[in-house]
């Protein structure tokens, strides 16, 4: 396993804790540690607080631009790749814009703040149906977010899941406090993610599908497609789309 070319081609610096919830999450979210071609990948799996996201977004070379009436910031290279998809989109009559304020880039607690918000109404509704205890859920809202992983991991185990629908894992749905890619500055949340010739011009701009079953979700790698392999990455079809994840 670790001889894979995908742990060959992580960046030297990058912290991966040795806990489960660490690892499953450098399994699912791990394409973005790959990033390159003139930006920088993250160098944590998980940061732990607003010090360790701000120190490691001060080193970026930062892009803004207003899309579809918002302010967003991206790592600049994949700012301008994402700008000439645009471009190529509206010269084919469709756009490439954001879902919302928060689908470029993201602060710690910004990822925080969503994470909350999937794991209280999940923990009613479980609570609800007797799947859990009220002192179990009473447990968890006492945890704090970045504690609460391992155990919503745990339980989802048992098919007691936390995803917005609650039919799936939380973690297609929204990123652990400290994990999104959008705190990379390398993710972008499209309006357009249904229509397939908005995704293809994505694709041939270097911004691919890399989180299975999270599908307005785009992650900026930096090379072309012919190129993904060799880094140590696999092809995964779901709902007639490219998901791009690590080969481990
Ligand atoms: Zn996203």
């Amino acid at each position: 396993m670790a001889d894979s070319k995908f742990f060959d081609n992580l960046p030297t610096d990058l912290v991966v804790a040795d806990n489960a919830a660490e690892q499953r999450l450098l399994r699912e979210y791990g394409a973005v540690f790959l990033a390159r071609g003139g930006v920088i990948a993250p160098n944590k799996v998980v940061f732990k607080d607003d010090d360790e996201v701000a120190a490691f977004q001060s080193r970026l070379d930062v892009g803004v631009s207003e899309i579809g009436g918002f302010d967003m910031e991206l790592q600049a290279v994949a700012m301008a790749d994402l700008l000439e998809a645009s471009d190529e989109a509206a010269a084919g009559g469709s756009s490439v814009t954001p879902r919302g304020p928060d689908s470029a880039r993201r602060n710690y607690h910004g990822t925080v703040d969503l994470w909350k918000s999937r794991i209280e109404p999940a923990l009613i509704h479980w609570a609800s149906k007797g799947r859990i205890t009220p002192e179990q859920a009473d447990f968890i809202r006492s945890l704090a977010p970045h504690e609460q992983v391992p155990e919503v991991f745990k339980l989802e185990e048992e098919g007691i899941y936390f995803a917005k629908d609650l039919s799936k894992s939380i973690i297609y749905s929204v990123a652990p406090p400290g994990a999104s890619q959008h705190i990379s500055m390398l993710a972008f949340d499209v309006a357009e993610f249904d229509n397939p010739r908005v995704r293809g011009i994505l694709a041939s701009h270097r911004w691919y599908q890399t989180v299975v079953s999270d599908l307005p979700h785009f992650t900026y790698l930096g090379v072309d497609q012919g190129e993904l392999l060799d880094l140590g990455l696999k092809r995964v079809k779901h709902l007639e789309r490219d998901f791009w994840i690590p080969d481990i």
